[in-house]
């Protein structure tokens, strides 16, 4: 009662909360408890010295406790969550593998707050829907660099795999995360970042923290509130981390993959436009500078409030949208973006915001019909000012075309309708290519430096966080790449686990009853064959100016034969999948449209007249997405051996020419769909993967509701079995995920029965006379490799470094 100011109120609890915390640990909750005190929570805001002093008090007070803590207490104690690992860890271990005793396992496990389990070398993620205590630097600590089986599965022990396999055998590593929108694949991809920061020891401090403000940047741009996920990736990322050849993490680089531009200029019900809008909003309120972006502050504009529901009220006044508008200045400038920069990246976004503001009206008169003029110049002025082109010069591309026929320049004027096409048009190609130039400029400001690590010499950990496969009350265009997307790194999958695995056995002479699997090799011909397969088929009608949605129609259903592809009785205007995830029903609505993402040369023209830097460059040339043309081409072939052929062959060179330019950028040569370019994107993804030694991360949603601690059977069983987790424990089982052969196994393991010096020969004999050292078990040998279980190998590399 003595202590008047919160300074002095927090100061003397910091001393107090040391004090019962040493003592008793289990009076934890109740520090989380006096932490949300108001006085407290005043004095964090203020007090940045006082906040780190707090965080750093109980920081070492969980650690205190878990040292002090038996391993029984620990087991006992389900608030730390550390328990010892023990064989049902691993599905591969049960002895009966059907699907009711999985799925029993897994909830026996979830009720127990244990969300992770390994199927093999696998991890399977289910979901907590509530913070667990088990990402802190301690369990980092503890799980690094030591064998899988000493520690319970956990997402850290696949990142901690992936950065030994680079270390030890000097290969690039990719981590695959998939799993249904809202199954934790973000969320999972921030703690493989986080824990391979930890391990990849940066040096330089400020390197790690850009590092960890990749993801919440790159997110405030490309996700966004959904039905399914408040947080939901509208967007496919593939993080590439950069070690030097001793594990320093040396830089950084992201790639991404087809993001939803459409969500700028409008949302299904219920849902929102990207987060960024939103801090925006909220921040530029608070800093009283909604004026100088010319943002109108009493009606939203209608791009963030497309369902008229008068939010204005929530969007500044949510904390929330303010702090994290603070947080990504913050990480703009961490990550080394220039003040003017993010000055042009705001001004954009309010451009956005004003041109979904401009409207059209109908001129009529006696000569043409189809005119139209903005009647309110407010929102047209304000759009052009932020961007610093003309008023009128916009108006005029927004109403009116540039069309050449016959060698001829005519001016035709634009419908209404036609003018409002072209006005979202260019929001969605200002956002696109916005995010695009967001991403590059990351890329470089993250890039190794050549004085610490040569190019050629630095190794990656390839993250893969792509959006989940979805299936709505109604399903377009978005849905059916997105789809696409999860069927391909399904085949990847199930290539890399099953057909691969099953060939090897043969032809190597190895014994290996065949495992069955659902192969879904069939529904991605029928999506990217050439030229009848279904994106062939949509090109081909997006080329016809009078196509409609029937005609599109009818076209998939006279071309499209396979019992996967349906067109349903009843309903018109829609086509049914199978998916290898389920049934999916797609509505062609817009479908034309959406793959045509035509962008008037007229817009064109006009923003590069911009006299912003910034603006300038994005409409200065093609974006190439993934920068040096070369090395992409490059690329693209080299991976194209290992591709099912539908991707890999029969490209000639203007159509990988033609995949680079970026999908809205009109010029003379034949314009680019999006579905060719996202054919392009998938192939570019997959090239990156094959490189690489893949790990899998299979998230699985345990309930529609979000609620922790429930599990719902039926909703696991389908994600385990469209995932092919049961045949996969099979394979698993009875598999040898590591084969390797003689001449690399001799040179990587004769220490453990040679000495350094003597260099044997690479021989089978020799092979045996190691692993029969080493007194492991049940290896195999083939004609020219050694099969070995994936515990064999980190047994052996544990060895090894023993006499190292
Ligand atoms: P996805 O990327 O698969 O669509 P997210 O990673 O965005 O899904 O996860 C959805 C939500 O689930 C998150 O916003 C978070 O609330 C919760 N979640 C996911 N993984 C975890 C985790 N490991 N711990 C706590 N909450 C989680
Ligand atoms: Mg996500």
């Amino acid at each position: 009662p003595t202590l008047r100011s919160p300074d002095q109120w927090c100061r003397s609890f910091s001393h107090f909360i040391s004090q019962c915390l040493i003592k008793d640990f289990e009076a934890r909750p109740s520090v989380t408890h006096l932490l949300e005190h108001p006085f407290i929570k005043q004095a964090h805001g203020k007090d940045e010295a006082l906040r780190q002093q707090l965080a750093a008090l109980i920081q070492e007070q969980q650690e205190f406790s878990y040292k002090s803590k038996t391993k029984h207490e620990r087991i006992n104690s389900r608030k730390t969550l550390i328990v010892e690992s023990c064989p049902g860890d691993d599905l591969v271990n049960l002895e009966f593998l059907d699907e009711e005793t999985i799925i029993s396992h897994l909830h026996k496990r979830y009720d127990e707050l244990q969300v992770y389990t390994y199927v093999g070398d696998i991890l399977i993620a289910l979901n907590p829907f509530q913070n667990l205590s088990i990402y802190s630097p301690q369990f980092s600590k503890l799980y690094h660099g030591v064998k899988r089986a000493d520690n319970p599965p956990h997402i850290f022990a696949t990142a901690d795999a992936a950065y030994q396999g680079m270390v030890t055998f000097c290969k690039d590593q990719c981590i695959i995360i998939s799993g249904e929108s809202g199954a934790g694949k973000t969320e999972s991809a921030h703690l493989i970042v986080q824990h391979l920061t930890f391990l990849g020891k940066a040096n330089n401090r400020s390197l790690r923290e850009k590092i960890l403000q990749v993801n919440p940047l790159v997110e405030a741009f490309g996700n966004a509130c959904t039905a399914i996920n408040d947080n939901s990736s509208r967007f496919g990322k593939y993080l590439e981390m950069k070690f030097s050849p001793t594990g320093a993490v040396v830089g950084a680089k992201i790639s991404e993959y087809l993001l939803e531009k459409s969500r700028v200029i409008k949302q299904a019900a219920g849902e929102k436009n990207f987060h960024i809008f939103y801090y925006m909003y909220a921040g530029l309120h608070h800093q009283d500078k909604l004026k100088t972006y010319r943002l109108p502050d009493r009606t939203p504009p209608r791009y963030i409030d497309s369902h008229q529901c008068k939010v204005m009220h929530d969007i500044v006044s949510r904390k929330l949208y303010k702090e994290q508008f603070d947080a990504i200045q913050e990480c703009f400038r961490n990550i080394g973006f220039t003040e003017e920069e993010v000055i042009s990246v705001y001004r954009i976004l309010s451009a956005i915001l004003n041109t979904g503001n401009i409207e059209f009206a109908a001129i009529t008169s006696q000569h043409q019909t189809d005119k139209s003029e903005v009647p309110n110049s407010e929102a047209l002025e304000n759009a052009a000012s932020l961007l610093s082109i003309g008023a009128d010069e916009l108006q005029e591309a927004l109403t009116s075309q540039c069309v050449v026929t016959r060698g001829e320049t005519i001016i035709r004027t634009n419908s209404v309708d036609k003018a409002t096409d072209v006005r979202d048009a260019m929001s969605k190609a200002l956002y696109g290519r916005l995010f695009s130039w967001i991403v590059n400029r990351i890329n470089s400001l993250l890039q190794p430096d050549v004085n610490i690590c040569a190019a050629e010499s630095c190794m990656n950990v390839g993250i893969l966080d792509i959006f989940g496969f979805e299936n709505f009350k109604k399903n377009s265009f978005e849905q059916l790449c997105i789809n696409i997307a999860n069927e391909q790194i399904q085949f990847y999958f199930n290539q890399h686990i099953f057909a691969l695995e099953q060939m090897e056995y043969q032809s190597e002479g190895v014994d290996a009853s065949l495992v069955e699997y659902e192969d879904n090799r069939p529904i991605l011909d029928m999506f990217l064959q050439k030229p009848m397969g279904l994106l062939s088929l949509l090109d081909e009608e997006s080329r016809f100016p009078q196509a409609t949605d029937q005609t599109l129609v009818d076209k998939f259903e006279d071309n499209l034969r396979c019992k996967y592809f349906w067109i349903p009785k009843r309903v018109e205007l829609c086509f049914g999948i199978q998916h290898y995830a389920g049934k999916v029903m797609y509505c062609v609505n817009g479908f034309l449209e959406k793959n045509r993402d035509t962008l008037p040369a007229d817009i064109v023209l006009v923003l590069r007249t911009s006299e912003n830097k910034l603006l300038q460059q994005l409409f200065s040339s093609p974006l190439t997405k993934t920068g040096n043309l070369a090395t992409s081409r490059a690329r693209v072939t080299a991976a194209s051996r290992s591709l099912p052929p539908q991707l890999g062959s029969g490209r000639s060179k203007v159509d990988t020419m033609e995949m680079m330019r970026h999908p809205d950028e009109t010029t003379n040569m034949r314009r680019q769909t999006v579905a060719s370019y996202f054919r392009y994107s998938l192939m570019d993804l997959l090239s990156k993967m094959v490189v690489g030694q893949p790990h899998f991360v299979r998230c699985i949603k345990p309930n529609d509701d979000r609620q922790a601690l429930r599990l719902c059977r039926e909703r696991v069983m389908v994600q385990l079995r469209y995932t092919g987790i049961l045949e996969m424990a099979n394979i698993r089982r009875q598999g040898y995920s590591h084969r390797i052969l003689f001449e690399e196994f001799v040179p990587r393991y004769y220490y453990l029965a040679f000495r350094a010096h003597q260099m044997p020969e690479t021989s089978k004999e020799n092979v045996v006379l190691i692993l029969e050292r080493t007194k492991l078990e049940h290896w195999v040998l083939g004609k020219t490799k050694v099969f070995l279980k994936y515990y064999h190998v980190e047994q052996l590399n544990l060895l090894l470094r023993g006499v190292m």
